[in-house]
């Protein structure tokens, strides 16, 4: 190969998101695959940006984003999160969640320092990690029981190591960190002088009563943590592909430097929609918990029937399901094949591993009509 076109991500290869997406669209498959809802945002929000785009919200937004979007997201971290954000200095609004981390990663991890992920790991954290020279080290939790090997993730340490990345609710096993994690990381992180990347996608969407715990609700770990939200979640707009990062001001510093050679800013008029949206209506971020959580025990109840084990899921919209009862098959080769003869894409969880260790677990994504997801497991019921 030619030495121009050498890649600077080799052994990375295609999103396991695109591949199943695609085969699920070849195949004529329910697409319970890559995570996106079935259904709309709300209507007012969609009116609401056809508002700003008429009203001439059609230029450049100011590089850190819109200030009345960052005023309403300070609000409803008040309000609904317990903590208190400066819109000002401590929030950036970002083109989706990846992105910001793409940029916080570029930002502060130098050539040469090592980053700790916990496996399985959303598939973006080692790609980022690798284009700014670092270095990933890993560990995995147990998907069965949401266990963190913390001892393991001491041993990892030494004076190259610069952060360490969690996803807490975790795509894509559904885990909530605990308090005992959140002491676990936080004696790690001061201990070691550490940043903490916190990414929050799925913060409204935490079940059975339990309240999200944010990294910027955790005063010691609120100065050195920068936290990820994707309005793509929270208002079931994924494709608007807008989100922010929040951190204190001199993290937030060095992330702008390079934010502003990355994209500059985000698209306008999506961000005065959803400002105007946020200010209007109080309760849609605290009615998603209550919305997936319904869809959750939906599909976990049509899949009693089935040889499908269903297991625990404290938030997120993935619900990882054990095939090991029907096949003992890798599980890139039972989603292939799930997805040609069953119709029905899911995704396999190895690609989040760097060495596959061999899990008869796939990931369903319940973000979809009850009438898709009775259909779903009507197919997987009848394996
Ligand atoms: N982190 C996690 C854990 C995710 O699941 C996702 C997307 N589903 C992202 C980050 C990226 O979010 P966005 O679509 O806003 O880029
Ligand atoms: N985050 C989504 C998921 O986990 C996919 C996003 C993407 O396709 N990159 O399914």
């Amino acid at each position: 190969m030619a030495a121009w076109v050498e890649s600077k991500l080799s052994g990375i290869g295609e999103s396991i998101f695109s591949t199943m997406s695609r085969m699920a669209h070849e195949c004529g498959a329910i697409n319970l695959s890559q995570g996106f809802p079935e259904f709309q945002p709300p209507q007012t929000l969609i009116e609401a940006v056809h508002k700003a785009l008429l009203d001439g919200y059609n230029q450049y937004a100011p590089m850190p984003g819109l200030p009345l979007l960052r005023e309403a997201i300070a609000g409803k971290c008040a309000a609904n999160l317990g903590y208190i954000l400066h819109p000002e200095t401590e929030i950036t609004i970002v083109p989706g969640a990846t992105a910001g981390i793409f940029c916080a990663v570029q930002a502060l991890v130098h050539a040469g320092d090592e980053v700790i992920i916990i496996e399985p790991a959303y598939d973006c954290y080692a790609p980022a990690i690798k284009l700014a020279g670092a270095v990933a080290k890993s560990v995995a939790l147990d998907p069965r029981t949401g266990e963190i090997p913390w001892d393991q993730v001491r041993k990892l340490i030494n004076i190259r190591t610069r952060m360490i990345m969690v996803n807490t609710p975790h795509n894509p096993t559904g885990w909530v960190l605990s308090e005992a994690d959140w002491a676990e990381l936080e004696r790690i992180v001061l201990a070691s002088d550490l940043l903490l990347l916190s990414d929050e996608v799925y913060e409204y969407m935490v079940f059975d009563g339990q309240k999200h715990r944010s990294a910027a609700s955790i005063e010691s770990l609120k100065d050195r943590s920068i936290r990820l939200s994707s309005f793509g979640k929270t208002y079931h707009a994924t494709g608007w592909k807008l989100g922010y990062i929040s951190a204190a001001e001199p993290i937030t510093k060095r992330i702008r430097e390079v934010y502003q050679f990355m994209a500059f800013s985000a698209s306008t008029p999506m961000q005065m929609g959803l400002a105007q949206f946020m200010r209007a209506h109080t309760d849609h971020e605290t009615s998603v918990a209550a919305l997936y959580q319904s869809k959750r025990d939906f599909l976990a109840q049509a899949l009693k029937a089935s040889r499908f084990q269903v297991l625990p899921c404290q938030g997120s919209y993935f619900q990882l399901v054990d095939y090991g009862a029907i096949s003992q098959a890798p599980d890139r080769e039972f989603a292939e094949q799930l997805t040609r003869e069953y119709g029905i894409a899911s995704i396999p969880l190895s690609p989040f591993f760097r060495n596959d260790p061999g899990h008869t677990l796939l990931r369903l994504c319940f973000a979809k009509e009850n009438q898709t997801l009775a259909e779903a497991a009507k197919r997987l019921c009848e394996i």
